[in-house]
This record gives structure tokens, sequence and C-alpha cells, in this order.
């Protein structure tokens, strides 16, 4: 089986968020179940060289706004599978990933790049997998094709949510020179008076899926459907929640390069080292029997800083560390920055996005990691944590609750802390919840034991996707 994955961001190439850790994974991963995957993003300018190969694909024709556009591909094998990287600098060479008045046509771009790329390799895809609004383009231009465009007949398209809230939506007069301005699919992008890129491929895939279970069913509320809940329930026999892995090659304390010391579920003696270490990173004093409570995110409100500020005085009152390493909204950097400066041998931070050797440092050298999110289609920190003994308290939303069961002390039973309604004092309760056990070591190397032997691994979730990739390919 043939599988062209679309993703605007992929590990190692370029990553914002989870969707990067993603692309990054699942392809290679469908490799080992004897699938033919390869990856297809943009070509940013930020992306190390060493991952580039000289091998290159020149003058793909791509139908560009009444015309073709000859372009550039780069390949490379960095990903544990072969990538595809489009190539245009009026593009993709931006200092970041997202953010620009004209997004739309920078991903429309991409997307139409990608299924022309296929086409020039006569590689025929049994299935384009898309994934998010960046590639809803590839879906909703797929089903056009489908029409007129015998290469494409036979292809399937599953379209994969990651975030609902982030919808592509555009000004509705740019589906002119898109080309859907006269396509059967116009109506399919509008929402509210504009053009949603999400919408369009909601609608276009031949199946849709989201990143947990019960995210899938959250998104069908119109509390958390952001507007699409009802296109959801009409699609719901088309409609899957899978749980996303955990790339074990790179996130795991007996083989990470990035930590200071390795250690595994037996053996967690380099775990205080790491803890350390990452006390002295942050200049925070060195007292290792405190515990630290971290937390690694976007700064965005979905993952609730708004809990953390108001709780703020009251964390430090419990005589925790407090690490945070995040990149975002001023309000919340000006917030941490104020808090640090209030507290600085208490309280670290980075503001910024830190690449990966700081999360992995964090994850091992930090003893409970926070997730307040409002909602949450899957998190991967929170099983990135479990592997490396940090304890996980989390909002019991979409993917955080299908992955923390809250600990039982009678069963020893559970792999972290979760609390339900979303303010500041239920977190605050779990925070100390959580503190009592970390002063019981037994009672908490059992919460450690039960996280890290959890297998979050790629290759289960890999044959689920398969299966759906089967089924469609029978519509
Ligand atoms: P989301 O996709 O909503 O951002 P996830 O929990 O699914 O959230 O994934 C976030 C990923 O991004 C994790 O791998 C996390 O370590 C990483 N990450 C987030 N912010 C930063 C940052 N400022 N620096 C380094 N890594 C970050």
């Amino acid at each position: 089986m043939r599988v062209a994955f679309l993703s605007s961001e992929a590990v190692p190439f370029a990553k914002t968020g989870g969707l990067a850790d993603v692309a990054g994974a699942l392809p290679k991963a469908l490799r080992e179940h004897a699938t033919d995957a390869i990856i297809i993003l943009p070509h940013y300018d930020q992306i190390e060289p060493d991952f580039l190969t000289d091998k290159v694909i020149d003058r793909v024709p791509v139908e560009w706004r009444g015309g073709i556009r000859p372009t550039r591909v780069r390949q490379s094998e960095a990903a544990g599978t072969s990538a595809y990287l489009i190539e245009a600098p009026e593009y993709f060479w931006r200092s970041s990933i997202y953010g620009y008045g004209d997004d739309h046509e920078r991903f429309a771009f991409f997307s139409s790049a990608a299924l022309a790329l296929c086409k020039h390799l006569a590689w025929q895809p049994d299935i384009i997998h898309g994934n998010d609004w960046p590639c809803g383009f590839a879906i909703t231009e797929l089903r056009a094709r489908r029409r007129y465009d015998t290469f494409y007949g036979p292809t399937r398209t599953l379209f994969s949510i990651h975030n609902i809230a982030y919808q592509g939506s555009f000004d509705a007069q740019d589906l002119w020179w898109l080309g859907f301005g006269d396509s059967p699919e116009r109506d399919d992008f509008m929402l509210k008076g504009s053009a949603s890129a999400l919408k369009a491929a909601l609608i276009a895939a031949d199946a849709l899926s989201t990143v947990s279970p019960r995210y899938a069913d959250e998104v069908q509320t119109p509390e958390q459907g952001y507007g699409l809940d009802w296109l959801l329930r009409k699609r719901r026999d088309r409609f899957v929640g899978i749980t996303n892995g955990v790339d074990y090659d790179i996130w795991n304390p007996e083989t990470d390069p990035h930590i200071a010391v390795n250690f595994s579920a037996e053996d967690l003696a380099g775990k205080r080292d790491c803890k350390l270490d990452l006390l002295r990173r942050f200049g925070l004093t060195p007292q290792p029997e405190r515990p630290i409570i971290a937390i690694i995110s976007r700064l965005v409100a979905q993952k609730g800083y708004d809990l953390i500020r108001q709780a703020a005085g009251a964390i430090l009152e419990t005589g925790a560390f407090f690490i945070a390493l995040g990149a975002g909204a001023k309000e919340y950097e000006d917030f941490l920055q104020r808090w640090h400066d209030s507290a600085p041998q208490r309280v670290g931070i980075y503001k910024g996005y830190a690449g990966e050797p700081l999360a992995h440092q964090i994850e091992a050298g930090a003893d409970i990691f926070l997730m307040p999110s409002l909602y949450e289609p899957c998190g991967l920190n929170q099983m990135y944590s479990m592997r490396y003994g940090t304890v996980p308290i989390v909002r019991a939303t979409g993917g955080l609750d299908d992955t923390v069961e809250n600990f039982d002390p009678e069963r020893g039973k559970g792999n972290g802390f979760k609390f339900y309604p979303y303010t500041a004092s239920a977190l605050l309760e779990k925070i100390r919840e959580a503190l009592y056990f970390y002063g019981k070591p037994e009672a908490w190397r059992r919460i450690q034991r039960n996280g890290m032997t959890i297998d979050n691994s790629w290759s289960a979730v890999a044959k689920k996707y398969l299966e759906i990739y089967k089924e469609i390919s029978k519509f």
C-alpha cells in the first residue's frame, strides 16, 4: 500500500507542536508494517542543512494561479522514510512556520504541489493522509481531481484533525484564484461568512480521524466543536479517534543523548542527577529533595495558563520549584517573567522555542509535569513524562483523560493525577494531593513505575491507521 502523509511540520525538520512529532513518527512506523509511506512537507529555510541531501527533483509542474509553476523538491531520509520537501522561497523562507496573512495561499500551494509531485514521480498513492487545515486544500483538490484526472481516480483520502480550533479561515473571494471559485467544492469551504480550509476537508475526505477517542466525542459537541460539531456528527460513521503514540527512539530515558545520566524503570538513580542538572540549568537552588513541577507548552489559552496564573502564589507556597518552557502569547510570557522575577531561585523560565534537548532535560529532571489544559486533542507530553518517571497532573479532557489514570493508593494503580473542573482550586487540590504522595517514596515509586512501564509505542497505533487505510481503499 502506498501512503502519502502530508503535514505542515514534521520532526526532525520543523516543529511547533505535537503534529510534528506525529508526522515524524507515524510514516516511519507504517513502514515497519510493510507500507510504502512517504512524508511531504514544505521546505522551510529553518530546516538544518544536515537533514537535507543533494537529491533534488527539479521542475515539478504545479498548476498554480492559472499557469504552471515549475517547483523544486528536495528529498531526505532523515525521518526514517522518504520525505519530500516542497521548495517555494516566496512562501516558506520566512522566520516562522505560521502566522502570516497569506497562510492560506502558502499552504494551498503546498497542497497542490504535493499532488503534482506524486503525479510527476508516477507514484500513485492508494491513500493521501492530510493533517490539519494546511493540508485541507489537498484533500479537497483530490476530490475534485477524481472527476477528471485518471491518475487520482483510485486514490482515497484520510483527513486527521489535530486541533479543531485552527480552521484555516480566509476571505472567500480568494477561492477564485485558488481554483475553487466555480467548482462544486466552493460551498464546502463556507463557514460563518468566510472560507475554511478545514471545513472543506471535513466534507471532502473519504474518512476522518482525530488523535484520541475522547476528543472525537468532544468535537461533536457544540462546546468543543468550534462551529463544526454538526458536520462531525453528520459524518460520525466515517470518523474515528486514535490516540497518538510515542517515538521511543527519541523519547527514552535509557538511551536519550540529551540528558545528564540515563536511567530506567528498574534503576531510577540517574533521575536525581538529571534533576540536579535541571536545577543548575535554570539557576535554581540545588535542593534535590524539593519537588520540581514543570510545564512545556505553547503559550496559548488552551494550555491552561490562566489557571497557572491564578494559582501561582499558592503553588510556590507548597514549597515546590516551578519550571516553564514555552513560546507564544505575550500576556503569558509577561506573566512568566513577573513570576520568575518575584522568586528567581524557585521559578525557572525559558521563553521561546527551545528545540529538543531542553524539552528532554525537563522531562528527565522534573518530578511532576503539569497539563491543566482547557482542551487537549491528544497531548504528548503526558506520555513522554510517564516514560521519564515524571508524574503527570492533567485536566480530564481529550487525550489527557484517555491516557492518564488517577492514582489509587489502595490498589496501587494509576499513573498520575487528574482534575475535572477548569478551575484554579481544582488544579491546586490535585497538586497538593500529588505532593502528598511525593512525600511517600514507596507510593511515588509505584506511580512512576506504573507510568514508565506503559507501552504507548507507535507500532500498535500504526496498525490501527493501516486498518482504516484498508477500509477506505474499498470505498
Ligand atoms: P500541541 O501540539 O498542542 O502543541 P502536544 O502536547 O501534542 O501539544 O505537543 C507539544 C510538543 O511540542 C511536545 O513535543 C513538546 O515538548 C513540544 N514543545 C512545545 N513547546 C515547546 C518549546 N517552547 N520548546 C521546545 N519544545 C516545545
